[in-house]
C-alpha cells in the first residue's frame, strides 16, 4: 500500500513540475513519518525515500538509531530550546526557527558539536492566531538579526498553509511566501543563502510546487490517516 502511494504521490509531483516548467530534482519530497511505526519508514526507505521529516523531537531521536543511516532526517515541527540535545545530532535541517532565542539556542548546540545547521525561518504567512511563525513583514529583519550567528547557516522560508478543502485557496500564500525569499535573497545578506522553500502538504503540494516549492512534506498522502484529532497534532 505504502509503495502504492508513494507511486501516486510522485506521479502528482512530477506533473506539478510539468506544468510549472520545473525539474524534478528542483523538488525534495520530505516524507512526514510523525505518529507512524519504524516498519512503515522502513518500507518507504526500501522504496528509495531518503528524507523523512518528524515533528516531534523525541520521536525523532528514539528512530534515529532504528533506521538506516542516510536518512536526511528532517526536524519540521515546534522546538523548545530544552528539546534541541534531543535532534541536534541527528537532523539536516530545522525548518521551523520561530524566534531569536531558538535561533541562538540551535547556533550554540550546533557550536558545541562544531557543525553548522542549516536553518529555515517559519513564516506564518496567513497571519492566523493559533500558528507560530514570524509574520511576513517582519522576516527580514528576523533573518538579518540571526544571520550573525556563526554556526546555523539560514538557508529559506518553510510555511504551514491554513487547512483548507480547497487547495487553490493556499496559493496566494505559498506565491507571497516564495516573493519574500526571492526579495531576501535579493539583499544579499551575509550567511544567508535562501534558495530553500519548505511549503506544501498532502492536501496542497502540488500547488505548492506550482508555487516554487523545493521541499514538500507530505504525510497523509504517504502513510495514511494520523489516529488522533488532525488539528492538536498539525497545530492547526
Ligand atoms: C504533519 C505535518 C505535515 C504533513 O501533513 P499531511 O497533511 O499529513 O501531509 C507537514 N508539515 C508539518 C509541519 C507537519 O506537522
Amino acid at each position: 500500500m505504502l509503495k502504492e502511494n508513494l507511486a501516486a504521490v510522485e506521479q502528482k509531483i512530477q506533473a506539478a513540475c510539468a506544468r510549472a516548467g520545473r525539474s524534478r530534482n528542483e523538488v525534495t519530497l520530505i516524507a512526514v513519518s510523525k505518529t507512524k511505526p519504524v516498519e512503515m519508514l522502513a518500507e518507504v526507505y526500501d522504496a528509495g525515500i531518503r528524507d523523512f521529516g518528524e515533528n516531534k523531537p523525541q520521536e525523532l531521536r528514539d528512530k534515529h538509531p532504528q533506521l538506516p543511516g542516510d536518512i536526511r532526517w528532517h526536524m519540521i515541527g515546534h522546538l523548545q530550546r530544552n528539546k534541541i540535545k534531543y535532534i541536534i545530532d541527528k537532523v539536516c535541517m530545522i525548518h521551523s526557527v520561530d524566534s531569536v532565542r531558538l535561533a541562538q539556542a540551535i547556533d550554540e548546540a550546533a557550536g558545541k558539536l562544531g557543525i553548522v545547521m542549516p536553518v529555515l525561518v517559519e513564516v506564518n504567512v496567513a497571519g492566523e492566531e493559533s500558528k507560530d511563525g514570524i509574520r511576513p513583514e517582519e522576516t527580514e529583519d528576523f533573518v538579518r538579526e540571526i544571520s550573525v550567528l556563526p554556526n546555523i547557516r539560514v538557508e529559506g522560508l518553510m510555511t504551514i498553509a491554513p487547512y483548507t478543502e480547497n487547495p487553490e485557496e493556499n496559493r496566494p500564500y505559498f506565491r507571497k511566501l516564495s516573493k519574500l525569499c526571492v526579495d531576501i535573497k535579493e539583499k544579499n545578506i551575509d550567511n544567508v543563502s535562501m534558495c530553500s522553500l519548505s511549503m506544501g502538504m498532502t492536501g496542497d503540494y502540488e500547488i505548492a510546487i506550482e508555487e516554487g516549492a523545493t521541499m514538500v512534506r507530505v504525510g497523509t498522502g504517504i502513510f495514511g490517516e494520523r489516529f488522533y484529532p488532525r488539528a492538536e497534532a498539525d497545530g492547526r
